[in-house]
């Protein structure tokens, strides 16, 4: 019979990254890029007449904005059930005179507004889903400066300023050489697993998209790389049986903790950042029995697609590890013990340089409007265009954000919360250019 310790000091040292195991742990969060008192006053920082007028009408459109922001979140979208949201927010468009508001097959808004041939195609993008389930109460509160509601932040505030937009320049007959593409997408959020933007990058608009821009956090954020994740559920399964009758069979919550024990034993790097947590863990119906199954859902993620597929060989490998080991532990039982691991999702990682011109006009265009910005890595939207290669960012819609993805979600204007617009229009100009 193999101890359990000695055969757990053995897995450790296999399941130590090779590359990680002299590291130091991981330091706590980044802090969140710095807005240095950026006043609404900022002068309009472009001295094209054209886009003067059309950052001048955006301003003055806030009030406008805001109400949408609240109209828009206060029709539901729970994940899988984003349809209503989308054919009202295409409708929005249509009333703006985007006759082609569109849904592809698989849910997404889909507004082009059109440039010269051979020239780039940029897509603005925000996600219509929530994290909330149906029936949530989605009525919006207004107290001041404060809107409180669940999504009126993530990403209720992004979808408007992507309407906002896109009635400044049609108001303001401002053309721009290349062509701007408004997009709402589903599926941003958990389950969805990213299926709209997949979607709309190898179906709807495949081989077209030169620039992507997820408009999708508070304040003035700039995402550049994406942090991957894998999600599973693992599943130790067994006959099971009487705790006292029947002992001396493998045990799957017995299983299950060998193998939480082993990943919290993994040393990953701090740089690229890699990360693992067991968020969930269910097993058994009662104490004095041998449960039939043990179950954990895991989070694996990283800012390097390299790291991120290390860890995932290393974490399969604690899996079989601790299956091993609950099976040898009891040499003498002909009982089986399964384990079995059920994908929950997958975002891919991958990083682009900060020298790429869309990085370069993001960092540059917040500069003009006296905001700082540092690049950062997330999961967001353009976590799938960058691991294809198209250069994507996500900004911020300006404002700030409490209570993300919890019922209590409030989002503040701040002084310079209009600048999140701004930004994103600026972005636009400099990448599809004037005509
Ligand atoms: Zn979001």
């Amino acid at each position: 019979m193999i101890g359990f310790f000695s055969a757990r000091t053995l897995h450790v040292a296999l399941l130590c990254l090779a590359s990680a195991c002299a590291t130091a742990p991981a330091t706590s969060e980044t802090a969140p890029p710095v807005s240095p008192a950026a006043a609404s006053t900022v002068a309009i920082p472009d001295t094209d007449p054209r886009v003067r007028s059309a950052l001048d009408n955006l301003r003055a459109a806030d009030a406008w904005l805001i109400e949408q922001q609240i109209s828009i979140c206060q029709i539901e979208a729970p994940p899988f059930k984003e349809r209503r949201r989308a054919e009202d927010f295409a409708a929005r468009f249509r009333a703006l005179g985007y006759a082609n508001a569109r849904l592809d097959s698989i849910g997404n808004v889909i507004v082009e507004r059109p440039g010269e041939p051979g020239e780039p195609v940029l897509v603005l993008s925000a996600h219509l889903d929530t994290v909330f389930p149906e029936g949530t109460d989605v009525t919006v509160r207004q107290s001041g400066d404060t809107l409180r509601g669940p999504g009126i932040g993530d990403d209720c505030r992004g979808l408007a300023v992507l309407l906002a937009i896109g009635r400044s320049l049609n108001e303001t007959n401002v053309r721009t050489r290349g062509t701007i593409i408004f997009v709402g997408t589903v599926g941003e959020e958990g389950a969805g697993n990213l299926r709209g933007v997949r979607h709309l990058v190898d179906v709807s608009l495949k081989d077209r998209i030169d620039h992507f821009v997820s408009i999708d956090d508070a304040g003035f954020t700039l995402v550049t790389a994406a942090v991957g994740s894998n999600r599973y559920r693992v599943t130790y399964r067994g006959p099971g049986g009487h705790s006292y009758t029947d002992f001396g069979m493998p045990n799957p919550n017995h299983a299950l903790g060998r193998a939480i024990a082993l990943l919290s034993e993994v040393r990953v790097p701090e740089h690229p950042k890699t990360t693992y947590s067991v968020g969930i863990v269910a097993g058994g119906t009662t104490v004095n029995a041998i449960p039939a199954t043990a179950s954990m859902d895991v989070d694996l993620r990283s800012e390097s697609p390299t790291s991120l597929a290390t860890l995932d060989s290393t974490f399969r490998r604690a899996v079989a590890s601790a299956l091993a080991a609950e099976r040898a532990r009891w040499p003498t039982s002909s009982t089986a013990l399964n384990v079995k691991i059920d994908t929950i999702g997958i975002r891919p990682a991958g990083t682009q340089s900060d020298a790429s011109e869309l990085v370069r006009a993001a960092i540059s265009t917040a500069r003009e409007l006296g905001v700082t910005v540092k690049p950062e890595a997330s999961s967001t939207d353009a976590n799938y265009p960058i691991s294809r290669g198209i250069p994507a960012i996500t900004i911020g819609y300006g404002g700030i954000a409490r209570g993300t993805h919890s019922l209590a979600e409030i989002w503040i204007k701040t002084p310079d919360a209009d600048m999140g617009p701004r930004w994103a229009m600026l972005i636009a100009f400099r990448l599809a250019g004037v005509r």
